[in-house]
């Protein structure tokens, strides 16, 4: 018998939040972003219920490769680009586009000399400070990638640092627009956030690309508490999932947990949960934090430890060894769970662990 945890990925969850992004994004050259194992869903389960985007895009040049060999033979894009001139080869010869945003990445790629011109996304910095070229630089940079004969066609793009505040973005799409009028190449602007406002984010040309990620995979780029993922009528494609695996019996004063953390107030039963921050669930939960045991909520009593967690079911009698315990995902809201920890969504997605088996239906 397996540990009972598991991450069920519902493929047809994926493949609605990818129409939820298509329509909002009508006419746009639509990239999935698959980064992180696909937010921690398993690049397996995205390359098939993603078959309709136009593009699958990521960071890790293994996991391209990989997708390559899964079959996917649309484009695909490197978000960070590469980062020596082995990987710009790699990149060649398996037709990937790459993102260019900065000077030493621009000069290895002019020096490297490659098998075929490659796509480039070029990167500007609006206002983040991660990555990105000075955007008042955009006509030079263009204008040198344009004189390499590596270079095949150039998008121009940005990543929005507050997309996921109202009107967050609309500065530096300004900024971006005044830098970039007049070059007359395709734009890639859109994350999630920003995908529900194209039609302020959209050229009209036809030629934009968007590149949603979390939303596909059902959580909120928002805010829970405001614009919850239910509410943009986006589905849960995870749902991490687990069993009892021992009751306890609590007098007032007992205590549960490392540290002592939880004390009993009355007599009390909880339940002890094949679930811990070596599984990727929040170490910073606090006792509070919603947990579904057999579709009902309560709440988790303690502190998280690497393989269990605790819950109170004084109240749900029939709970007792073996009965099913969602963590998140069709009935609680990851970004929910995410909250009360003091995070968001996109991490506990991601941090599901490799000891957790995926399994897609
Ligand atoms: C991760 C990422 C995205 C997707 O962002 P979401 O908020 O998950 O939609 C888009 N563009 C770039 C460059 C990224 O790194």
């Amino acid at each position: 018998m397996p540990r009972p945890i598991v991450a069920t990925i519902d493929s047809g969850a994926l493949r609605h939040n990818l129409n939820v992004a298509r329509a909002l994004t009508p006419g746009a050259h639509l990239w999935a972003v698959v980064k992180a194992n696909a937010y921690g869903h398993g690049i397996e389960a995205a390359v098939n219920a993603f078959a309709d985007a136009d593009g699958l895009a990521l960071i890790e040049l293994e996991n391209a490769v990989r997708l390559r060999e899964l079959g996917w033979k649309k484009p695909l894009l490197l978000l960070e680009g590469c980062f020596s001139s082995i990987d710009w080869h790699a990149a060649a010869e398996h037709r990937m586009a790459c993102v260019i945003h900065c000077d030493e990445q621009l000069s290895e790629f002019e020096a490297t000399p490659l098998p075929r011109k490659l796509d480039i996304y070029v990167k500007f910095n609006t206002g983040m400070n991660r990555l990105g070229f000075r955007i008042e630089r955009a006509r030079d940079v263009v204008r040198r990638l344009m004189l390499h004969e590596g270079t095949g066609e150039i998008t121009l793009m940005t990543h929005f640092a507050c997309a996921d505040e109202r009107d967050g973005h609309l500065e530096a799409l300004r900024r971006f627009s005044d830098a970039t009028s007049g070059l007359p190449l395709p734009r890639s602007l859109a994350n999630s956030a920003a995908c529900f406002d194209f039609d302020r984010v959209a050229t009209g040309d036809g030629r934009d690309s968007v590149r949603p990620g979390i939303m596909l995979y059902g959580a909120t780029p928002f805010t829970h508490a405001t614009r919850s993922a239910a509410s943009l009528k986006l589905r849960p494609a995870m749902t991490l999932s687990t069993e009892i695996i021992g009751v306890q019996s609590l007098r007032p004063g007992d205590a549960v947990g490392y540290g002592a953390t939880y004390v009993a107030a009355r007599d009390e039963r909880v339940a002890v949960i094949a679930a811990g921050y070596a599984d990727g669930y929040p170490r910073h939960a606090p006792s509070g934090t919603p947990v579904l045991v057999n579709g009902q909520r309560t709440r988790l009593v303690g502190r998280v430890s690497m393989d269990k967690i605790a819950v109170d079911v004084t109240d749900l009698p029939l709970a007792r060894v073996g009965t099913p315990v969602e963590l998140w995902g069709a009935q609680l809201a990851v970004d929910e769970v995410a909250n009360a920890a003091g995070t968001i969504g996109y991490e506990s997605l991601t941090a599901v662990s490799s000891r957790v088996p995926r399994r897609v239906v």
